[in-house]
């Protein structure tokens, strides 16, 4: 994997600070908020918006897409849920991830659980949804994780290993254990460090210093600090808490001052 270690976005005068802080930590935390089929929460785009770009922390939200516009003429980091790897052509309803790129969005979940469940997306389709996305230029997250029933048979490193295994370099991983997610059932910090450290040792040598692994499942402002401490937790992908601006604004907080006890 070719992993880009510093994902700062050149956003005015804070990209530029942004990105001189990337270069100082290995791996910049990564806070991205979920938003799901949900409307912007109230007051995402005015000046003290949490969802802003952070000096650092980096901070991305996806909201639908009929919110992206909005979001992107805002000045905040957004990506999208979604996005087909076909450039154009008969595919009702998509949107392809060169037209995203072409609209300069910045990111896209591939492979979101829900995405997996309602949508019946494979490994196969995920996978080419991230080369699509790094060939347009986009930074996809690709999610990977476990339902309940495959963690209780024990299956749970063998699940996330066939999910990453044709992935491509240069993306950001979700480790989203799909029993944790939306449910209020978080990871052991433990736990959730084991599988990311299993993760990155599967990847590339090359890569293992350099790709961030989110944590994603009921992340909320009194467990981040636990989930952030873990050395392999590089961020969180948060869907209910980030629809709480507050709660969200306590994460963020949380990893900043995290970023600076390790630097
Ligand atoms: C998600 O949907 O990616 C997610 C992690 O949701 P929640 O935080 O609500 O569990």
């Amino acid at each position: 994997m070719g992993g880009n270690a510093t994902l700062g976005f050149a956003h005015g005068a804070l990209g530029l600070a942004t990105l001189k802080i990337s270069r100082m930590s290995t791996r910049r935390f990564l806070i991205a908020g979920n938003w799901k089929m949900n409307i912007p929460p109230i007051g995402s785009f005015a000046p003290e918006s949490p969802y802003r770009p952070h000096p650092s922390v980096d901070v991305w939200v996806f909201p639908t897409f009929l919110d992206l516009p909005g979001g992107r003429n805002h000045t905040l980091i957004v990506g999208a849920q979604c996005g087909r790897p076909e450039k154009e052509g008969a595919f009702t309803g998509d949107v392809s991830m060169q037209m995203l790129a072409d609209q300069h969005y910045y990111a896209v979940l591939c492979g979101h659980s829900e995405r997996r469940r309602y949508h019946g997306e494979t490994d196969e389709d995920v996978a080419r949804q991230a080369k699509a996305a790094l060939d347009a230029g986009l930074h996809p997250i690709v999610c990977v994780g476990e339902t309940l029933e495959e963690r209780e048979q024990g299956k749970e490193k063998d699940v996330v290993k066939r999910q990453i295994a044709d992935l491509p370099s240069g993306i950001i991983i979700a480790y989203e254990p799909v029993w944790a997610i939306g449910t209020g059932k978080t990871a052991q910090p433990t736990d959730a460090q084991s599988m990311h450290a299993f993760i990155r040792g599967l990847l590339p040598e090359g890569d293992r210093a350099t790709t961030r692994i989110l944590y994603g499942g009921s992340m909320n402002a009194a467990n981040a600090e636990a989930l952030l401490s873990q050395p392999d937790v590089d961020g969180g992908l948060i869907g209910g808490a980030s629809l709480k601006p507050e709660e969200f604004r306590k994460i963020v907080e949380t990893a900043a001052r995290l970023i600076r006890l390790r630097d």
